[in-house]
């Protein structure tokens, strides 16, 4: 005997794939759970490739491909924003939202092929405006929608955000008070934080992958010049970096130093001047560089900061509420389709033949049918199902 467990059985179709399907629900000791798959193996089964359960629901009918790709990316949620997104696309509102698109495209197509097809009935004019004034607004709306992938990458991928600064400025103290734990340790010796410490922190639902970096200092003890380096390598993988300064203390060559690096990457950065809880603090800097006073130690400014690092990413909060493009895949089938209608209605403009303003339309068509998969190739399914866990 390994185990007392729950076994339930799915009558086809009453199962997410559609099959016949037995879920073993075991007590769930890893050791237990690999003498259980032992156990089926022996029997003949085999494991299950990476999604394969979701691709034979999307093969049977049960759910679309954007609905199977929202399953992936509930699972990988980092925040509430992110999984409300994947939530909402695994409902189906991304296919219910596309559907009548598709409807309006295909009727601009069945009347152009009819014009084809009885060549001595050439469109009349009224039906050309009508056409164009269709694609125009079918464009702009595809267009609108793929716009959404803005704040829709963020919202699911999140942001790579570096603190920097000459040691003992506050990153730690600012990196606790920003993920409100302690996982970085902080003392008052500086050169402490040698190695790079990397958490998600959740700012407005987008989750940012913020780095403690060591100090940019040069320093003759090896230890801390592999730190100084990584900080280097964290400033260039950033997609904003935010530098720390010490407010309660003149600048410093090293504080200098650290602001022309940043000035000189192609990283956009933003200025925290930290400790504003200290007398005499003062957070004005020369050349007009706009910098936010903060004090990781009282939790002053913070908010300002959370806002300052959402704005300078682009990031609208208003966008979160609509529906969003989350998925590269989505974003770039979408450009295809407007650049497709684009061009067709271009064609149309120049009155050229129905024949090559049908091409595009039916590029288009095709386009937006492989985001919900009616029209995806078997070797793009594979390549979207390679991205799934076991399991799933
Ligand atoms: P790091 O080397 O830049 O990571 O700096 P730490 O976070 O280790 O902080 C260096 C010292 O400054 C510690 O003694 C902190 O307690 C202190 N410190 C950090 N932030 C503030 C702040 O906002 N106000 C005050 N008064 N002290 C701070």
């Amino acid at each position: 005997m390994l185990d007392t467990a729950l076994v339930t059985y799915f009558r086809a179709p009453h199962s997410f794939t559609g099959e016949d399907v037995v879920e073993f629900s075991c007590h769930g000791s890893p050791v237990l759970l690999r003498r259980v798959i032992a156990c089926a193996l022996d029997q003949d089964a085999r494991v299950a490739k990476p999604g394969e359960f979701t691709l034979r629901a999307l093969t049977n009918g049960r759910l679309n491909l954007s609905q199977a790709e929202a399953i992936r990316d509930l699972i990988d949620a980092q925040t509430e924003a992110g999984a409300r997104q994947a939530a909402r696309q695994m409902q189906g509102e991304l296919s219910a939202f596309l559907q009548p698109m598709k409807d309006r495209l295909l009727s601009i197509i069945v009347l152009l092929e009819s014009a084809l097809e009885f060549v001595e009935d050439d469109l009349p004019a009224v039906a050309i405006v009508r056409v164009q004034t269709d694609l125009t607004a079918l464009e702009r709306e595809v267009g609108a929608l793929a716009a959404t992938f803005r704040s829709g990458r963020l919202v699911r991928d999140g942001i790579k955000v570096a603190l920097a600064g000459r040691p003992n400025v506050g990153k730690s103290s600012l990196f606790n008070r920003l993920l409100s734990s302690d996982r970085a340790i902080v003392t008052d010796i500086p050169g402490t934080t040698r190695d790079s410490l990397s958490e998600f922190v959740n700012i407005h639902g987008v989750p940012v992958y913020l780095t403690d970096t060591a100090g940019l200092r040069t320093s003759g003890d090896v230890v801390e010049q592999l730190g100084v380096e990584r900080t280097r390598q964290a400033m260039a993988d950033a997609e904003l970096v935010i530098v720390v300064l010490d407010g309660s203390a003149p600048l410093t060559a090293e504080d200098e130093s650290v602001l022309a690096d940043a000035a000189a990457g192609a990283t956009p950065f933003i200025i925290a001047m930290n400790k504003s809880d200290v007398p005499g603090f003062n957070c004005s800097l020369d050349n007009a560089r706009g910098s936010l006073a903060v004090s990781a130690l009282t939790g002053d400014g913070l908010d300002q900061l959370r806002q300052s690092v959402i704005d300078a990413i682009g990031f609208r909060d208003t966008d979160a509420a609509g529906l969003l493009i989350t998925t590269a895949r989505h974003f770039d089938l979408l450009q295809r389709t407007a650049a497709s209608l684009g061009q067709s209605r271009g064609l149309l403009d120049q009155r050229a033949s129905e024949e090559l303003t049908l091409v595009g339309l039916h590029n288009a068509l095709r386009f937006l049918g492989e985001i919900t998969g009616e029209t995806t190739s078997d070797e793009i399914l594979g390549q979207i199902f390679a991205t799934f866990c076991i399991g799933k």
